[in-house]
């Protein structure tokens, strides 16, 4: 683990969903309708903070149930745009949801440990991708920013041997923990 970290930081926040933002779903799952999302506790309030601190947040996610035929695009765009209101009533906002749904096995660019869903991003809501905080509860959410030199916050949900070899810059519990990390950071 590297806590040098990268000098400069802009206040751009990437976050993962699943396991992040809402309590993940169990292993080889999904949320497959908004009955079944849960925001993890605490993660509206650290979703507040951010606005209230000037970030820009995106989120980026991997959803292949659409692409193995298990869930239409459309509900998931649903969970997508619901969450985005729930975080707008607690006082956040997501800037934009970038969901790959694409299945392992059509290899696109988008499906992290890729970077196209932070190319995109970045493209749209003009930020530098090296200057953004990426925030992931997988390896493959922390490999993804680290080819675009985000500085990565690994999110372990209380099981730390979830990070054990990970690459990521900094390791904490969850959301709220991590978004004090970023403003400590912003602040040096
Ligand atoms: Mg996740
Ligand atoms: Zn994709």
């Amino acid at each position: 683990m590297d806590t040098k970290a990268t000098a400069g930081h802009d206040r751009v926040v990437l976050l993962d969903r699943d396991g992040v933002i809402n309590e993940s779903p169990p292993e080889g799952s999904w949320v497959f309708h908004w009955a079944e999302f849960r925001f993890a506790p605490g993660a509206l309030d650290a979703l507040r903070r951010l606005r209230a601190h000037g970030f820009t947040v995106a989120v980026i996610t991997n959803q292949s149930c659409v692409g193995r035929g298990l869930a239409p695009l459309a509900e998931m765009q649903d969970i997508n745009a619901r969450m985005a209101e729930a975080v707008a009533a607690a006082g956040g906002q997501i800037a934009g949801v970038y969901m790959c749904p694409h299945p392992r096995v059509m290899d696109c660019s988008c499906r992290k440990p890729k970077p196209g869903m932070i190319d995109q991003a970045a493209r749209e809501l003009g930020f530098e991708p090296s200057r953004a905080f990426l925030v992931g509860d997988a390896e493959r959410d922390i490999e993804a920013g680290l080819a675009r030199g985000c500085t990565t916050i690994f999110v372990t949900n209380g099981q730390s041997d979830r990070a054990e070899g990970s690459r990521a810059h900094y390791v904490v519990a969850n959301l709220s923990e991590a978004v004090d990390l970023v403003l400590r950071l912003v602040a040096d």
